[in-house]
């Protein structure tokens, strides 16, 4: 195993992987698991990797779990990398990496795969989360694949079926009157009294090992060379920071070079911290109050990785910017009549931004561009039905 130990992001105190570690005992910031890239560069070429097995577990190498243990695994990750001529057709070279494919339908099964596995390696019984829907919904298929207890806390209004699939997964499915953050501060105190780990976004190292793998394969599948824009739906940020961190490591160990594409993090106008920090320059972001909006997994008000989002978007020269809900589900219905995907809210909020910053100029039409689509609209039918009525036949019967 490669893996060395694990340091914290802001203040960077050293915490030893040998335990199931949380957040900094100093800081209370997350932690980000580091690894000895030079060994893993000797013991594993990036050719090789052509000759893996199609899931993210190919980069076995840099992720935390111990080589001769069995991963808790759906087949997850290895998604396509469409070629989106029609999306924007001002634009040469779009992409958009299809998250929906993943078990359970959204991208959450990355992390959950990584830290479920991680979790049952240390003997953990039963683990617990606050969420907003597809979090739940992927641990709930990935604790019942391990054979540990999953407690789930949801908002009420969130999309049927996430509920109904935790559910049907056999995990205990709480309903809370409130927000994620609420959810959270109920985790927070059950896991206390009941003995339970808690794999809240960021509380502990391992989801984001699982979603940085969206970085490794972006480089693979464009052949070593990133993009020049990648356009990312934040909630949490797991899956922008993880990216980041991959492409640090990729380049540590001489497999890309040092170019990196700006990153561009969309979120709802309804729920949009890390926007208004960005905006504001400031590195830490304010809780977003009264946060709503339809894209579940963008209503999350205040993000404990909020400087580590905001860090990489301005090293990276890229910007942040917010999409109403209407604008969600008309780009849905224009990339989902354009292109033959019918993706989530978070997803069509990436391709609403990216019209408008081809309107605007700030991406060129020669630019190579990844959007993320991170789930698929099937979750999310309550959001969508409004346009779901179709016309009437008014023929005569067949
Ligand atoms: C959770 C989620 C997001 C946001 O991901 P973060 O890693 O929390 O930023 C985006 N889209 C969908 C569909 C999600 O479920
Ligand atoms: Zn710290």
């Amino acid at each position: 195993m490669f893996l060395t130990e694990l340091v914290c992001g802001l203040c960077g105190e050293t915490h030893a992987k040998s335990q199931l570690q949380t957040v900094c005992q100093s800081c209370g910031r997350p932690l980000l698991a580091t690894y000895d890239l030079s060994s893993v560069s000797t013991a594993l070429k990036k050719e090789q990797l052509a000759t893996r097995g199609p899931s993210l577990w190919r980069y076995r190498e840099i992720l935390p779990l111990p080589l001769d243990a069995e991963p808790v695994t759906l087949s997850e990750g290895w998604t396509p990398l469409l070629p989106a001529d029609r999306l924007a057709p001002n634009l040469r070279y779009v992409w958009i990496k299809d998250e929906s494919r993943n078990p359970t339908a959204t991208f959450k099964a990355r992390g959950m795969s990584v830290a479920v596995s991680m979790t049952k390696q240390f003997g953990v019984k039963a683990v617990a989360v606050p969420s907003a829907g597809n979090a739940a919904g992927a641990l709930a298929a990935y604790a019942a694949r391990a054979g540990i207890e999953a407690h789930l806390f949801m908002p009420k209004d969130t999309p049927i079926a996430n509920i109904v699939e935790c559910s049907a997964m056999g995990a205990r499915v709480t309903l809370v009157d409130g927000l994620i953050t609420d959810c959270a501060r109920e985790v927070a105190r059950r896991t206390k009294t009941e003995g339970w780990f808690d794999l809240s976004t960021l509380k502990e190292p391992y989801r984001l090992e699982g979603k940085k793998t969206l970085g490794y394969e972006l480089a693979e599948q464009l052949n070593w060379e990133l993009p020049d824009v990648v356009l990312y739906p934040t909630g949490g940020g797991t899956g922008l920071i993880g990216m980041w961190k991959a492409f640090d490591e990729m380049e540590q160990m001489g497999w890309i070079s040092s170019k990196r594409p700006r990153l561009v993090s969309v979120q709802a106008a309804g729920c949009c911290p890390i926007v208004t920090a960005f905006e504001k320059g400031l590195r830490f972001a304010d809780e977003h109050l009264n946060a709503s909006t339809k894209a579940s997994g963008l209503r999350v008000p205040k993000a404990i990785g909020d400087f580590l989002i905001l860090d990489a978007i301005r090293a990276s020269r890229g910007i942040a910017l917010s999409v109403s809900d209407e604008e969600m589900i008309e780009a849905a219905k224009e990339v989902g009549a354009a292109e033959g995907l019918f993706v989530a809210p978070e997803g069509a909020a990436c391709c609403a931004a990216l019209k408008r910053l081809s309107r605007s100029g700030w991406v060129k039409p020669d630019e190579k561009i990844v959007v993320f689509n991170t789930g698929a609209g099937l979750k999310y039918l309550e959001c969508f039905a409004q346009i779901g009525q179709g016309t009437q036949a008014d023929g005569s019967p067949d």
